[in-house]
């Protein structure tokens, strides 16, 4: 046979109105409820305490992995462009909103000669940035990109670095870059210790 058990034995159930108007009260009246006010209060009256951003006179900062609108890179060193042409950003697109143009250099090297992304299709995946084997288009963190038309192009010139702010440029900022660390990341091939060993070889011989 099924045994039952009281769980509760010392419960009190509440019969009359009376009771359950006097337990209402004592409810009410209870400390926590006045705790619960005071910290609300000490933090509606805390100064400077607001989470709102007070946009547009003030602006969030945001992190170098946030994936905004399109930077095309240049290289440090000799101020040349890195893309490099091989097309696999407009292909990889799947809002199909990459187009470029690409001719012979007078040195017979293909040379980008436009390029433009329509931010009003892009859905900013990040893919393009991902699959660049030159780390040439990244993404930035301009964000405000509003416009009064649905096909919203961001041209060649208006995204590739100008070179009289190369200094500024950001290496480790933005999707698909290279990060501060990336050096720690290479790894040795056996090329590298042959010439690692011969150059130290060498390096005992002249000592
Ligand atoms: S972020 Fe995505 S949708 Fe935008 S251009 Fe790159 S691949 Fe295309
Ligand atoms: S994937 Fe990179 S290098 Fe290739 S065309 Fe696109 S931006 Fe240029």
């Amino acid at each position: 046979m099924k045994k039952y058990y009281y769980v509760d034995k010392e419960r009190k159930l509440i019969l009359s109105p009376y009771e359950k108007f006097i337990k209402s009260v004592k409810r009410c009246l209870n400390t926590e409820l006045f705790s619960g006010i005071f910290l609300i209060a000490k933090e509606v009256f805390k100064p400077n305490n607001s989470a709102t951003i007070k946009y547009p006179m003030e602006k969030m900062k945001l992190d170098n992995r946030y994936r905004a609108v399109h930077r095309l890179q240049r290289f440090i060193e000799s101020e040349n462009e890195r893309c490099i042409g091989c097309g696999l950003c407009e292909k990889i697109c799947i809002s199909n909103c990459i187009r470029m143009e690409t001719k012979l250099g007078d040195d017979g090297r293909k040379l980008v000669s436009n390029y433009s992304i329509n931010l009003g299709r892009c859905i900013y995946c990040g893919f393009c940035a991902e699959v660049c084997p030159e780390l040439a288009i990244v993404h930035g963190v301009e964000y405000e990109n509003a416009a009064e038309q649905r096909s919203y192009f961001a041209h060649k010139k208006d995204i590739l670095t100008p070179i009289d702010n190369l200094i500024n440029q950001v290496e480790f900022e933005g999707a698909g870059s290279l990060r501060a660390d990336a050096d720690d990341f290479v790894k040795a091939t056996p090329n590298y210790y042959e010439i690692s060993i011969s150059t130290n070889n060498e390096e005992v011989k002249n000592a």
